[in-house]
């Protein structure tokens, strides 16, 4: 079990911020770059955050963003299970589309050699590595923000299908710009904007996350097929957790 002291964090208020339904109506056949601009306004850039993996897709989103300000912070989850290929391509990101606040997040060191000595807890809980690597260091990421950005698609299926493009999240507003984007759209922006792809994409991952949790997709499957292969699980709890 995590300590109290790990998770206890200040909590913005809600403030004058519009409801994320009346905004999610209003935004929901605009694009990318609307959802985005429009966050930018209502929230403000120093209360605004885009979280990244800085994985397969996330140059389209991290794209649109930098067309409508390449200042508004980004964090970067550096679980310590990463890919080199990945720290790698973040810094390829970087350079290429001008970003200008990259934040990347570490788990607390006292909380893996207190809960994850071994570096095993992958295996026996993944649901537990989640927590200390992925969604406890978010949490206190976000402390400073009122609203963040993602990159979540309905077309990756799952507990994705329904996302609406503005959510509620604890105090904060969560702004899902690619809700409504096809890959085919996806694979354009990559394309017009000549993105490089992730170092890992032609050797058949179609998404990537930790090392230990990421395989490799065949063409029949969905993108995040390789992801905790052979288990229940389909996410890392990041979306599905409060960030409050
Ligand atoms: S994806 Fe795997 S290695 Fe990464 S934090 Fe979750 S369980 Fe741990």
């Amino acid at each position: 079990m995590s300590h109290l002291a790990d998770q206890v964090l200040p909590e913005p208020t809600a403030g004058d911020l519009p409801q994320a339904a009346e905004l999610d109506r209003a935004l929901r056949d605009a694009s990318p770059a609307q959802v985005i601009a429009t966050a930018l306004q209502t929230v403000g850039r120093e209360q605004l955050a885009v979280v990244s993996s800085f994985g397969t897709e996330s140059a389209a989103l991290l794209k649109v963003m930098a067309d409508v300000d390449a200042a508004i912070p980004v964090v970067f989850l550096d679980t310590g299970w990463l890919f080199e290929e990945t720290l790698a391509y973040r810094d390829i990101l970087i350079a290429k589309l001008g970003l200008r606040d990259v934040r990347s997040i570490k788990p607390l060191e006292q909380t893996l050699s207190r809960e994850d000595p071994d570096r095993e807890l992958w295996f026996s809980d993944p649901d537990a590595c989640c927590r200390i690597r992925k969604v406890e260091p978010l949490a206190r990421a976000l402390a400073p923000f009122r609203g963040w950005i993602n990159g979540r698609k309905r077309f990756q299926g799952g507990l994705r299908a329904a996302i609406a493009v503005v959510e509620q999240d604890g105090a904060r507003l969560k702004f899902n710009p690619f809700a409504n984007v096809s890959r085919e759209q996806i694979e354009a922006i990559y394309r017009l904007a000549e993105l490089p792809p992730h170092p890992l994409a032609a050797s058949g991952y179609l998404s990537v996350g930790c090392m230990p949790c990421t395989s490799r997709t065949s063409p029949d499957e969905d993108v995040r097929a390789g992801r905790w292969r052979g288990r229940a699980k389909t996410e890392c709890g990041i979306h599905t957790v409060k960030m409050s």
